[in-house]
């Protein structure tokens, strides 16, 4: 018998740390209308399947540790310049950049801002590091610029907001983060979040770069996990400032990114065709989904992502409409533990999974109170 005040304790700031609740699986009888991870329903790219296959056979080879010549296609593909490339640096997700940049600027009584309906990733990564997440209030689901500047002080050490943000789809745009930053203290890194950049129109994230490039102060996040298709292979980059690449550079593990999924990346960069193909019909089926769930009396913020967050009359009203979606194999994400009890979030699917969703959804409705959820007040 061992003594338990004996055994091997974890840290004790990381109690306050649960596991990710991931959008789910569901047991059901038939194929189920995956609509809960904002992944691109289209899959990865036919030339990203190749790399695939054309990796496999070295697999036992150690990636090169560098990621050059992904790094030289980010450059490329993406519009920066030669002189950017020290200040790429590629991860396993950008959950891995996130959780990096938290630990090279935040720990005990360091406090890590994020709007109020952010990216779970933001808070549990600050949390392990021992820093102090502060959700800050948002306008009409909405980052508030002014709050956030705010509420910066001393002990803050990172800003981070996505634009469009996860779970909302709202954006502020690039004037408003230059805005931002002026109102910010200068110790402190804005971290701009552009898991969906590739749904905005391109002008924003090259405003966003070329703001970043003359400073030290910003750094920007992308991802390969949502319109590039490829979330089961896990990669990220960030365009980063000087010191901050070198730092992360320093501390990362030398080959965060399996070398399948750099090949993956790669040629997926050069497959505009199928990036524009997902943009489209991410537009389309925004455009289709909002306006269905409007007839039916469900409001939803406009969407500049990949997913629609109708809402509902209550918390009660939502879970059944989950429940209710779930058991005709329709699987949406729950988003309670955002603080949107009262909304589910919904990926674009494929065509014949948005017809499904829509069906399901009518179905449940004609199961309420005529007037239920068609009360429009925030
Ligand atoms: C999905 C998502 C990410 C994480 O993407 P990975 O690259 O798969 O780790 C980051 N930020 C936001 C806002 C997201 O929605």
């Amino acid at each position: 018998m061992t003594n338990a005040a004996n055994t091997p304790q974890p840290r004790v700031h990381l109690k306050a740390v649960s596991p990710y609740k991931p959008g789910g699986k569901l047991a059901y009888d038939g194929p189920v209308a995956l609509m809960a991870s904002n992944e691109n329903p289209l899959g990865p790219s036919p030339a990203a399947i190749e790399a695939i296959r054309a990796a496999a056979p070295r697999a036992h080879i150690y990636p090169d540790p560098t990621y050059t010549e992904l790094r030289e296609a980010l450059v490329r593909t993406h519009g920066l310049q030669a002189a950017d490339l020290e200040r790429v640096v590629v991860g396993a997700g950008s959950d891995e950049l996130i959780a990096l940049l938290i630990q090279v600027y935040a720990g005990s009584g360091d406090e890590v801002l994020h709007t109020a309906h952010a990216f779970s990733m933001y808070r549990v990564s600050a949390l392990v590091n021992g820093a102090t997440p502060v959700a800050v209030p948002e306008h009409n689901l909405t980052a508030d610029i002014d709050a956030l500047a705010a509420r910066a002080g001393p002990a803050t050490k990172l800003v981070f907001l996505a634009d469009p943000n996860n779970p909302t789809g709202t954006i502020v745009g690039p004037q408003a983060i230059e805005r931002l930053r002026a109102a910010l203290p200068a110790h402190v890194l804005l971290v701009v979040d552009g898991a969906y950049a590739e749904c905005l129109e391109p002008a924003h994230y090259r405003a966003l770069q070329d703001f970043a490039r003359g400073r030290d102060d910003v750094a920007i996040l992308r991802t390969f996990s949502k319109m590039y298709g490829l979330a089961a292979l896990r990669v990220g980059w960030g365009y980063l400032p000087d010191a901050t690449a070198a730092a992360i550079q320093s501390i990362r593990p030398p080959f965060n990114v399996n070398q399948v999924a750099a090949s993956a990346a790669l040629a997926s960069l050069d497959d505009a065709a199928h990036v524009t193909a997902s943009i489209a019909h991410n537009r389309a089926g925004i455009a289709m989904l909002r306006e269905a769930l409007h007839a039916l009396g469900l409001e939803t913020p406009d969407s500049h992502a990949n997913f629609v967050l109708p809402r509902f009359v209550s918390a009660e009203a939502a879970a059944d409409a989950h429940a209710f979606l779930r058991a005709r194999g329709v699987l949406v994400r729950a988003v309670a533990g955002y603080g949107l009890a009262n909304r589910l979030r919904v990926s674009v699917g494929t065509d014949s999974d948005n017809s499904r969703f829509l069906d399901a959804i009518a179905a449940w409705r004609a199961t309420q109170p005529a007037d239920a959820g068609l009360k429009t007040e925030a």
